[in-house]
């Protein structure tokens, strides 16, 4: 990789050279929620990128035979794929509840598919509610409505939450809390979690020979983080940001430190 920096014995270059080393298995399974995690946290989501250095390795490493890339989202999972700009990876949107695979073929959980109609009439209703919140967005996922407030006066936030849930309610959905945005979606069992269990495991991932990596910034990412800690301690945790109650087993500061350890992974894959 190009600009890659060279082991120089410092403790997160020796921690990278530790992780790395239970990342030689295969199939590999690299497994990446988006925002936060690949592209830096910006104020609006449209404006979200992952930069161009991130891009290039993803693009590497998903070439590499027997790797695979998973792409883990709270967006669409076609906006999740546009936002990465990277082909043949998996991409997972909504939390679980949609998959579009590697040649474009997309699915949706059955469970799920049941609520468009509640999902659409919900939308419907929140849109001129939440438009007269200064700085509150609503963004349709179709099978998950997010409602960001980075932007909103922190006063009004409240008053918009009681909002959402009333709504959310009276349609048989359920809200639940990320980083500065309320999602609501269907009252499905499905989430990172599950779908990383899933997904991962028809790709081979939890056989003996394999290794997984999974990586995010949100609360909502907790459920993957568990789920692996607790049935597949060998794969990988890498929480992004600052909170101290992470189930990750490991805790990096921001995006530019987990590329540097996915440069230190894909040197690893040229040189096996
Ligand atoms: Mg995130």
């Amino acid at each position: 990789m190009t600009g890659a920096p060279v082991a120089d014995g410092s403790p997160e270059s020796e921690l990278d050279r530790v992780i790395a080393a239970r990342l030689t298995g295969r199939p590999l399974v690299l497994s990446f929620d988006v925002d936060g995690t690949l592209a830096p946290i910006v104020a609006h989501p449209a404006l979200a990128r992952v930069p161009d250095a991130t891009r290039r390795i993803i693009a590497a490493l998903v070439t590499r035979p027997g790797v695979v890339v998973i792409l883990i989202s709270g967006r669409a999972a076609d906006d999740a794929r546009r936002v990465v700009g990277v082909e043949h990876v998996w991409s997972v949107g909504n939390h679980g509840a949609e998959m579009i695979d590697p040649n474009g073929g997309a699915t949706v959980d059955a469970a799920v598919s049941r609520y468009a109609e509640a999902m659409a009439r919900t939308a419907q209703t929140l849109e001129p509610l939440v438009a007269a919140i200064r700085g509150a967005l609503l963004e349709n996922k179709t099978w998950t409505l997010s409602v960001h407030y980075r932007a909103a006066d922190e006063r009004a936030v409240p008053r918009l939450r009681a909002m959402v849930e009333d709504v959310a309610v009276q349609h048989g959905l359920i809200v639940t809390e990320g980083k500065k945005v309320l999602e609501i979606r269907p009252p499905v069992a499905v989430n990172k979690g599950t779908a990383i269990s899933r997904l991962v495991g028809e790709l081979g991932g939890f056989s003996h020979t394999a290794s997984v990596l999974f990586a995010g910034d949100d609360i909502t990412d907790e459920d993957a983080f568990r789920f692996l800690r607790e049935h597949h301690p060998a794969a990988v945790t890498i929480y992004i940001g600052d909170r101290v109650d992470t189930a990750a087993e490991f805790t990096f500061r921001d995006t530019d430190r987990l590329r540097s350890l996915l440069e230190r992974v894909a040197r690893a894959t040229v040189e096996q």
